[in-house]
């Protein structure tokens, strides 16, 4: 089977887990009700099912071809992306001034979802066209938003985001790429970038280079970094295509999975400097390429949901199929489906809940950004882009860790057929690894969430954070359903463990900063399984409210509570005992 877009789930978490209809209610979303963003998804679905998905295999086996500086996407897919882009996909929350549609960025991430759930390769490069769009309309000057932003929202152009050197990776501070004035207003960009994402490619006459890089009288490190856009062509004064600008791909990477995506090797300057347009001020291009990193943060936590939900779909209905040994309750004359087997059932849940615990994050994280944009005064504005900034990094990587455990429980409730590609176990397994390593890897969301998130306002924004999952926890209690079992004590649990980790952190950043960096990555771990956790709970009590059948969403909340949730206090004890076992240890890491 390939994708089929999960729309009751998606709807649900929408609607319960993120509360989108409260949003609506309070008029954040102008005239734009339920019934239209349903609809919107539904047709979202449809294009991602029957359009995307089945181009998913052939990008896998045919890659990308280089020939002389040009790349050949694999057949069939520059035919789906005109497709996409003329259906408005592209312009879906971009704004109305330059075509855009203005809607909002919790729809976009639905889609989002299903473009990645279809094919990530496919979807990697709008993702950075989304996000090269917010960039330049936040800080692009007027004349630079009159040239390329309309072409940009209607995805006639694509963009890229060039941070990566060889030697400036998660350390961007590091990055060589030289940009000269050259004394009429624009600049010449020289150097290399390493690993771009759809850096060449045949899908758009133009590309448009979102580009990092350093003046000769920058100040060192990440302060002396500007932003230039450096489009392929240049434009006419009427704005058509000109001259070919001096930058080339020089070569296309093969790695382990995400076969149809070009990764590009970039040189600039061959021929004395590819002209660049400086976006914002010299020096400051950090915060710029900021808003377009943060934006394609979110995204890729979105397909690491994406790439889950499409493994769990597979191994459900393999373990549907595939009939070995006998099942104590059923005709014992019989083999039995292996979704029969206790654990079997228990691996389809794991998959299943997580998956729905990241999806239920990155909505909220989606709804936060929303109202930091809509909200209706300043106070709300600015405490909805503290709470949009805390849970950024958590769902980029606790999504992605979640797609790489979800697709290898993938690959073994198929057993041996999940190591064999024709199933396409295996090929979700490959596409997923590269989501916890771009766009900043996850030990970097790690220690941007202890480092930068959480002394945000002296910790008040994590204590919000923390005070908005004890009353999910309370509400649990309240309600008291024998269905639930245990899932408010566990949950309770989790959350205590989130905030004793949470004080010890903040207690401790300043005078042990390496302590309390060598617990970062198991408490972005324990800060989703926390949220997932009272997010699922939150749902599973709203449909239950309103009356809709609310049995999935009580097992979905109580098997991620006993079952994954409770592993936040072994998580609490790594952040605030386990520093020693990390700090110090060159003997256990030299090798004989
Ligand atoms: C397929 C693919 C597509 C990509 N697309 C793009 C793109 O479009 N644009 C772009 O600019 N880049 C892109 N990249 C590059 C990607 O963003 C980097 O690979 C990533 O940021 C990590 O940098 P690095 O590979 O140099 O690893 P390194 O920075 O060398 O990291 C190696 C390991 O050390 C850890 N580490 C490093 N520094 C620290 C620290 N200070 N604290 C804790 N841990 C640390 C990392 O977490 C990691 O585990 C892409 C890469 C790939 C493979």
């Amino acid at each position: 089977m390939t994708y089929r877009a999960p729309l009751a789930d998606i709807a649900s978490a929408l609607k319960h887990a993120a509360t989108l209809p409260a949003a609506i209610e309070r008029g954040l979303f102008g005239e734009l009700d339920l019934e239209d963003i349903d609809a919107i998804v539904a047709e979202a679905g449809r294009f991602a099912g029957e359009v995307i998905a089945p181009l998913n295999r052939i990008g896998d086996t045919y890659g990308t071809r280089f020939n002389d500086g040009s790349v050949t996407t694999a057949p069939g897919w520059k035919e789906a992306y005109r497709a996409w882009r003329l259906a408005g996909w592209n312009a879906v929350t971009a704004p109305p001034e330059w075509g855009g549609q203005g809607l909002p960025q919790i729809l976009n991430a639905a889609c989002t979802e299903m473009w990645h759930a279809a094919s990530v390769a496919f979807a990697n490069g709008p993702m950075l066209t989304m996000a090269a769009i917010d960039a330049l309309n936040a800080h692009g000057s007027e004349a630079l938003k009159r040239a390329y932003l309309n072409k940009l929202v209607s995805g006639e152009w694509m963009g890229t985001m060039q941070l990566t050197e060889p030697q400036a990776g998660s350390d961007v501070g590091a990055l060589r790429t030289r940009a000269e004035r050259a004394g009429d207003g624009t600049y010449r960009i020289t150097g290399q970038k390493i690993f771009i994402t759809f850096g060449e490619h045949d899908f758009t006459e133009n590309i448009i280079h979102f580009v990092l890089a350093r003046l000769p009288d920058a100040p060192s490190g990440t302060r002396g970094i500007s932003f230039f856009l450096v489009p392929k062509f240049l434009l006419q004064s009427d704005g058509s295509l000109g001259a070919r600008n001096d930058v080339r791909a020089h070569s296309v990477e093969h790695k382990l999975g995400i076969h149809g995506s070009p990764t590009c090797t970039m040189v600039f300057g061959d021929a004395g400097g590819a002209i660049g347009f400086l976006i914002g001020e010299e020096h400051a291009g950090m915060s710029c390429m900021f808003t377009m990193m943060n934006r394609a943060r979110l995204a890729v936590g979105l397909q690491g949901v994406g790439i889950a939900e499409c493994a769990t779909q597979k191994a459900v209905a393999y373990a549907r199929e595939r009939r070995q040994g006998r099942a104590a309750e059923l005709d014992p004359s019989q083999s039995a489906a292996i979704i029969a087997h206790p654990d079997v059932r228990r691996m389809l849940l794991t998959m299943r809940t997580l998956t729905q615990a990241a999806r239920a994050i990155c909505y909220a994280t989606a709804l936060a950004i929303d109202r930091g944009e809509r909200g209706s005064d300043d106070k709300v504005r600015r405490q909805a882009q503290a709470q949009a900034s805390l849970l950024t990094p958590v769902a980029k990587a606790f999504s992605t860790d979640v797609a790489n455990e979800v697709t290898s429980l993938g690959i073994q409730v198929h057993g041996g057929m999940g190591y064999i590609e024709e199933t396409g176990a295996a090929q979700l397994f490959r596409d997923a690894r590269i989501a916890a390593i771009y766009e900043g890897t996850n030990g970097i969301q790690a220690v941007d969430l202890v480092t930068r998130k959480l002394p945000l306002a002296k910790g008040s924004f994590v204590n919000a954070h923390l005070n908005e999952l004890r009353s999910v926890v309370r509400a649990l209690e309240a309600d008291n359903d024998p269905s639930l079992g245990w899932t408010a004590v566990r949950l309770g649990d989790a959350v205590e463990s989130l905030a004793r980790a949470t004080s010890w952190l903040l207690a401790h950043l300043d005078n042990e900063p390496e302590a309390a960096l060598a617990g970062a990555t198991p408490y972005l771990r324990l800060f989703g399984l926390a949220t997932g956790g009272c997010l699922l709970a939150k749902q599973a009590l709203s449909v239950k409210r309103l009356g809709e059948d609310a049995a999935a969403a009580l097992v979905t909340a109580r098997f991620f509570a006993g079952h994954v949730a409770v592993s936040a206090g072994g998580l609490e004890r790594i952040v605030v005992e386990g520093a020693a076992g990390v700090i110090g240890t060159d003997a256990a890491l030299t090798m004989a």
